[in-house]
């Protein structure tokens, strides 16, 4: 492969047009967080159950060191609305990073394996954003968070995951629409659930739209 084309692979176009959708509605449930939200993301996030379980259970694999990767999925607009969101449908773990207690680093070797990947496993699919965890720390986006999110995810649709995998919280950090982010303001999301309707979001944080956030989690098996 020549240098040239490994640098289409590094950062692929992204200028593929969004899907013309209606925002699923039926077995979704909203997930706000506990601030009320004056600011209003570019896109809305979805999420489906499936990729909220992979994710979730990626987090949870070191409890020390900060893991992550790519979340993939699609780009759509709202028939109805012209409103943006991104559907989040399944996640590559990321290869070939560097990390501690208190960061990750994606390289150029973790870029190419998760575009190589993408390419491979989710065909019509792009990278919607990154997640990654913080193990004893709270949600937000550090410097250099916020310097590999632009450098490496820069479409002003593409979002920032960061999970807590102590607590079990999280949250998606999302453009607003002149292009800023707050680091330290995160945004609610869409679940779409199971076929049988059942929710797998066990993030104490966040509460479905229309219930108190203490209201949550009355099944006390876990
Ligand atoms: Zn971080």
């Amino acid at each position: 492969m020549s240098d040239s084309q490994s640098q289409v692979r590094l950062f692929p176009p992204n200028n593929t047009m969004p899907f013309r959708s209606r925002i699923p509605e039926e077995l979704m449930c909203r997930w706000c967080p506990p601030f009320e939200d004056s600011a209003k993301p570019l896109v809305s996030v979805f999420v489906t159950s499936a990729a909220f379980t992979q994710f979730t259970e990626h987090s949870r694999i070191d409890l020390e060191n900060e893991v992550g990767g790519g979340l993939v999925g699609s780009r759509h607009v709202d028939a109805r609305t012209e409103e943006q969101f991104v559907l989040i449908e399944g996640v590559i773990p990321a290869r070939f990073t560097r990390q501690g207690t208190t960061f990750l680093t994606f390289t150029q070797d973790t870029l190419v394996a998760m575009n190589d990947e993408l390419e491979e496993c989710f065909p019509e699919r792009q990278l919607v954003g990154w997640y990654h965890t913080h193990p004893g720390m709270g949600v937000f986006l550090s410097h250099f968070d916020l310097w590999l999110h632009d450098h490496f995810f820069p479409e002003p649709w593409q979002v920032a995951l960061v999970i807590e995998p102590h607590s079990e919280i999280g949250g998606f950090f999302i453009r607003q629409k002149k292009g800023n982010i707050d680091a330290q303001r995160y945004f609610g999301f869409y679940e779409i659930l199971t076929q049988a309707g059942l929710s797998v979001v066990a993030w104490s944080n966040m509460h479905p739209e229309g219930e108190a956030s203490s209201e949550i989690g009355d099944g006390d098996d876990e």
